[in-house]
């Protein structure tokens, strides 16, 4: 595994408040961040993906 140290770099300080920037597993709830791809979520818990709804450019 080893992606936990990676988890840290997710937050952004902004005028002295931790700001999340990931997104936990709707099903596992909070705790459980998805591993974000270009496309998608995914949780490493339980496997579940979840796209990102993205407007696509035609
Ligand atoms: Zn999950």
């Amino acid at each position: 595994m080893g992606k936990q140290a990676k988890l840290y770099k997710k937050y952004t300080v902004k005028d002295g408040k931790l700001i999340k920037t990931v997104v936990f597993c709707s099903r596992c709830g909070d705790g459980y961040i998805m591993a974000e791809h270009e496309d998608r979520y995914y949780c490493g818990n339980c496997h579940f993906t979840k796209f990102k709804t993205v407007e696509k450019k035609s």
